[in-house]
C-alpha cells in the first residue's frame, strides 16, 4: 500500500527505464492510459454529485446520519473513493480491459489530491494553494499507469523484458503486453512498484521503485563544503584539504540560445487560424480553430528540446550528488540564489542567469540523495563568506566585486583566491554547525584547512572526470605556482573506477 508509514531505516528510490516500443504496443498503452483518464473524469463527476447531495441534505434539512457518513467517506477517504470504481466497472464494462491496479490508483490519486486541497484550504499544509480537482484532457497529458504492488500485474523476472497485464477482453481473456527495456538496472527484480509514463509524444518509460536499508554512519565523517557561484557550478573544499571546482554543464548555454530563438520563431506564427475540416454534401462547411502547421511543427521541436534540456540538467544534478556522497558523509552547500537584479550584461543575460542556474533544485536533489544513501546534506547561510578573510577574520567593507578573482587581505596580507577563501569560510561554518548539532560524535577538524591539491570536476555523460586545475580555468591561469603543485595529484578524491587515468592520482 502506498500510504503506509515509512520505516526510517529504509529508504526508497526510483529508476526510470526507457521502453523499446513499436507503434502497436504504443497504441495499446495509449488506450490503457485513455481509459484511466476517462475514469478520472467520471470519478470527479461522482465526487461532485455526492458533494451536491451533501449540500442539499444540509439545507433541506434531512437528518440521516448513515447516508451522510457514507457520502463523506466516498468523497474524503481513500477507501471510500476506491470503492466507487467497481460500481463504475459494472456500469461501463470496457473499464475491465484495464488491470485493476492502475484503476485503483486513479482513485487513490484523486483521494490524495482532494486531501491536499482540503489541507491547503484549512491552512494545515504549507506552500502554494492547491485547487479543487480538475478534469484532465488526455491529449494534453498522458495519464500514467500505476502498478503499486510487487509483481501484481507486471513481471520483470525475464531479464530485459517487462511483461504488463491489462484487464480482460469481452470474452474474459486476460490481455497483456511484453516490451523490451533499454538498459534496465541489474537489481531490477527487486523492484517494488512499477509506473508507466510517457514523455513527449513517443517516449515511454517504466519507473520502478526500490527499497534499501540505510547504511550505518562512519565514525569520522568526511565533510565537504560547496560554495555555489555563477561562473562555475561551485567551488568545493573538503576537510582533507582537497579543493575542486565543479564545472557547469558545457553545452547547455548553446542549446538554451537555440531554444530561445525557436520560441521567438514559434510565437511569430499564427496561434489560431481557421481550418476547414469537412465540406458537407449540401455545401456547408465545418470549420475548426487550430494553430498553423508551422506553429505545430515548431512547437513539437521545442517540446522535444525542452525535454532533452530538462533530462540533461537532471542527469547532471543527480550524478553530481551521487558522486559527492560516494566520497563524503556530509556535504554542505551555501544558500546562494542568483539575484533577481541587473548583472550588468543586459536584460537577456539577466533572464538567462535566472533560468539556467540549477542551484535551487540541486539543493533538493542533494537532500534527497543524502536520505537515500544514509548521509547528510546541509544548506548554510553563506552571507559574508566572500568578504571575510579566513585567516584573520578581517571583513572587507562593501564586499568584493565579482570581477575580482584574487585579492590580498589588507590586515594580514594573505593572498586569497576568491572562491577558495569563500569555501574555507563556508567549511568552517559547516563544521561549527555540525559540532553544535552534537549528533556527530567526532569531527576531523574545525577548519580552516591546508590545501593539498586542486582540480576541476567536469561532467561527462559516462561519469565525472577530474583534471588537474589549469587550462580552461581562468582562476588558475593566474596562479602558476599552484598549477605546479597540482599536476599529478588532481583527480576526484578517493578515486573512481568509471573515469580512466585521471582518477588514480590522488593517493
Ligand atoms: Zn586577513
Amino acid at each position: 500500500m502506498p500510504f503506509k508509514k515509512a520505516d526510517p531505516n529504509i529508504v526508497q528510490f526510483a529508476r526510470k527505464v526507457r521502453l523499446d516500443m513499436d507503434a502497436n504496443a504504443a497504441g495499446r498503452l495509449d488506450g490503457q492510459s485513455k481509459i484511466c483518464n476517462w475514469l478520472w473524469n467520471r470519478l470527479k463527476d461522482q465526487v461532485e454529485a455526492r458533494l451536491t447531495e451533501l449540500f442539499l441534505m444540509k439545507w433541506l434539512p434531512i437528518d440521516d446520519e448513515a447516508t451522510t457518513k457514507k457520502l463523506l467517506s466516498e468523497v474524503y477517504s481513500e477507501i471510500g473513493l476506491r470503492n466507487l470504481v467497481p460500481v463504475l466497472k459494472d456500469r461501463h464494462p470496457f473499464l475491465r480491459c484495464v488491470h485493476s491496479s492502475p484503476l485503483k490508483n486513479v482513485a487513490l490519486r484523486m483521494a490524495k489530491a482532494i486531501t491536499a486541497h482540503r489541507k491547503s484550504k484549512n491552512g494545515e499544509r504549507a506552500g502554494p494553494d492547491v485547487g479543487w480537482i480538475k478534469y484532465k484532457a488526455w491529449a494534453k497529458q498522458w495519464m500514467s499507469l500505476e502498478y503499486d504492488e510487487p509483481n501484481k500485474g507486471w513481471d520483470v523476472s525475464e531479464f530485459g523484458w517487462l511483461k504488463l497485464s491489462f484487464g480482460t477482453d469481452c470474452d474474459g481473456k486476460r490481455l497483456s503486453l511484453k516490451v523490451r527495456m533499454i538498459k534496465p538496472p541489474k537489481h531490477i527484480t527487486q523492484a517494488h512498484t512499477c509506473r508507466i509514463v510517457r514523455e513527449g509524444k513517443d517516449r515511454y518509460y517504466a519507473a520502478f521503485t526500490f527499497k534499501k536499508q540505510k547504511k550505518a554512519e562512519r565514525p569520522l565523517p568526511r565533510v565537504a563544503y560547496i560554495d555555489p557561484n555563477l561562473k562555475n557550478f561551485g567551488y568545493a573544499l573538503d576537510t582533507e584539504g582537497k579543493a575542486f571546482e565543479i564545472q557547469n554543464l558545457q553545452k547547455l548555454p548553446e542549446v538554451e540560445r537555440t531554444l530561445d530563438s525557436l520560441r521567438a520563431k514559434r510565437d511569430r506564427c499564427q496561434r489560431k487560424s481557421l481550418w476547414v475540416d469537412h465540406v458537407h454534401a449540401d455545401g456547408t462547411r465545418s470549420t475548426h480553430w487550430r494553430p498553423s502547421r508551422k506553429w505545430t511543427k515548431l512547437d513539437r521541436v521545442i517540446t522535444r528540446l525542452e525535454i532533452k534540456v530538462r533530462e540533461q540538467r537532471k542527469h547532471f544534478q543527480y550524478s553530481l550528488a551521487n558522486q559527492l556522497f560516494r566520497h563524503y558523509d556530509v556535504v554542505g552547500i551555501g544558500d546562494y540564489v542568483p539575484e533577481n537584479t541587473d548583472h550588468g550584461k543586459g536584460r537577456k543575460y539577466n533572464r538567462a542567469v535566472r533560468n539556467r542556474s540549477m542551484h535551487g533544485s540541486f539543493k533538493d536533489v542533494l537532500k534527497w540523495m543524502a536520505t537515500r544513501s544514509g548521509k547528510r546534506a546541509v544548506v548554510l547561510d553563506e552571507t559574508g563568506t566572500t568578504r571575510i578573510c579566513h585567516v584573520c577574520n578581517h571583513v572587507v567593507e562593501g564586499g568584493i566585486h565579482p570581477s575580482i578573482r584574487e585579492w590580498n587581505c589588507p590586515q594580514c596580507g594573505t593572498h586569497h583566491v576568491r572562491d577558495e577563501n569563500a569555501s574555507q569560510n563556508g567549511l568552517r561554518r559547516l563544521l561549527e554547525f555540525l559540532r553544535a548539532g552534537a549528533d556527530i560524535p567526532k569531527l576531523p577538524c574545525l577548519g580552516p584547512v591546508q590545501i593539498i591539491g586542486r582540480c576541476d570536476w567536469r561532467f561527462h555523460p559516462q561519469g565525472w572526470q577530474g583534471t588537474p586545475n589549469g587550462g580552461a580555468n581562468v582562476n588558475s591561469m593566474r596562479l602558476p605556482e599552484y598549477r605546479q603543485r597540482c599536476v599529478g595529484r588532481g583527480s576526484l578524491p578517493g578515486g573512481d573506477s568509471r573515469a580512466p587515468e585521471t582518477m588514480r592520482r590522488f593517493a
